[in-house]
């Protein structure tokens, strides 16, 4: 096969987030769970997203991971090649986000991309290289707090310097509002200068679409998943995809369906309460599970009782005072492994019963979920709320699933998500 823009995802989630973007641009997506097993045959895509889960591991591993996705999209034909983070920036003084851009950069012989994880659609700007979450600066948005990637500066300058051993650049907004033109003669100027990294300005997605046509001739770009947004345009003019491309549509996955919810994140309890309104539910309980209840065993016996009346909930989502009062007394890690390996369990018993459609909520948990149906790569489909497909299996059994970061979705997510399900 032969694909047109081969991506690098350094969160399973985010992955996701990317390819949506993709597909409604008009470019059939397939994301995989790391590079593809020997033998196994990729369906016909003009973009395809590898999945890593390296945002937090040691850059050394983080390096490798990204290398051997990198090898596998040159050999499947990848013309151009994105590398895709967070939009907050997610990352330490250590990496990954500048190790990884250099290692990519080096193993194709460059000297210059871009970095630009802004989302206005999220609320995600960059103005004279700060990056905004909303009205906030990053580092007074939350997300300095964040127990792995804590953001303490705001200036996307000082922490990729901080990351590379090359020297990192600006193009500011005033340059990007005046056009692609513009914005290259900016980029020749900055690699004139021997800069290898430049961060961009974007304030909207006409901002993103200027500095995706700027990026047409970069080899490799790296950014947040609005970066896409002005890729698929490049090839387009090329004539390398078609104008009218459908690239959303999924094969009918029929069968009973469930919910199943790890998240924490405010999004996510709300759409928990909203579909406990109207459907049944069942709650998992971290204490008890480390105390050795069998949890997985119930939880299952109810779903599948449940599941000729219609799609259950099974959540181990919790307000936070009793997300805190189980991680006081089992440790952060212990209580959140535990839960995804519950969830893991119970996804593993519902596809046995016949599941055929899942809406999973939470990073880590998805993971956890993919991994243990042994979910090698997805199709991506239709959008149900900004930033989230739903998704079909490659392989056997076919399953249709809907991952969900713990923040995206509106209140009715849920219930939205099983109304269209493919
Ligand atoms: P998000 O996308 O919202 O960050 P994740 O699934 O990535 O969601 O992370 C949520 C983490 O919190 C998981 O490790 C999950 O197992 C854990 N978790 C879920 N519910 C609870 C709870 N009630 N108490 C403690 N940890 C929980």
């Amino acid at each position: 096969m032969t694909i047109l823009l081969g991506c690098i995802a350094d969160d399973y989630t985010g992955a996701t987030d990317l390819a949506n973007t993709l597909v409604r641009q008009g470019m059939r997506t397939v994301q995989l769970f790391g590079p593809p097993p020997p033998g196994m045959i990729v369906p016909e895509a003009e973009a395809v997203v590898v999945a890593l889960k390296s945002r937090t591991n040691p850059p050394a591993e983080a390096i490798a991971q990204s290398l051997a996705a990198l090898e596998w999209l040159q050999g499947a034909g990848a013309e151009q090649f994105f590398f895709k983070y967070c939009s907050t920036f997610d990352s330490t003084p250590q990496g990954n986000i500048g190790p990884v851009a250099e290692a990519l950069l080096d193993a194709l012989k460059q000297d210059f991309t871009i970095a630009c994880p802004a989302f206005p659609e999220n609320g995600r700007t960059i103005c004279y290289g700060y990056l905004f979450v909303g009205a906030q600066l990053l580092s007074e948005s939350g997300m300095q707090d964040h127990p792995l990637t804590p953001m303490t500066d705001s200036s996307l300058v000082r922490l990729l310097a901080a990351q590379t051993r090359h020297d990192v650049g600006l193009v500011d907004h005033r340059t990007v509002a005046a056009g692609p033109d513009q914005v290259k003669a900016a980029f020749a100027a900055l690699r004139a200068e021997g800069k290898y990294h430049a961060i961009v300005d974007a304030l909207n997605d006409g901002d993103l679409l200027t500095i995706g046509s700027a990026c047409a001739d970069l080899k490799l770009i790296t950014g947040g998943s609005g970066m896409a947004l002005g890729l698929p345009e490049n090839f387009r003019r090329a004539g390398k995809l078609s104008l009218d491309a459908v690239a959303d549509q999924l094969p009918a996955v029929p069968g009973p369906a469930a919910v199943l919810s790890g998240s924490c994140s405010q999004a996510t309890l709300a759409q928990v309460a909203r579909m406990g309104q109207s459907r049944p539910s069942f709650q998992l309980d971290a204490i008890k599970l480390a105390a050795g209840e069998d949890q997985v065993g119930a939880a299952l016996n109810w779903a599948i009782e449940q599941l000729p009346h219609g799609p259950p909930l099974i959540y181990a989502s919790a307000a936070p005072e009793d997300v805190r009062a189980a991680q006081d007394r089992l440790g952060r890690a212990q209580a959140g492994e535990l839960l995804e390996a519950a969830m893991a369990g119970i996804a593993k018993g519902l596809v046995a019963a016949g599941v055929r459609r899942l809406v999973v909520a939470g990073g880590e948990t998805s993971g956890a979920v993919v991994q243990v149906l042994g979910v090698t790569g997805i199709r991506i489909g239709p959008q149900i709320d900004p930033g989230v497909p739903w998704t079909t299996t490659l392989g056997q059994p076919e399953l249709a699933l809907a991952l969900k970061s713990g923040n995206f979705g509106a209140e009715d997510f849920f219930l939205k998500a099983l109304d269209c399900a493919p």
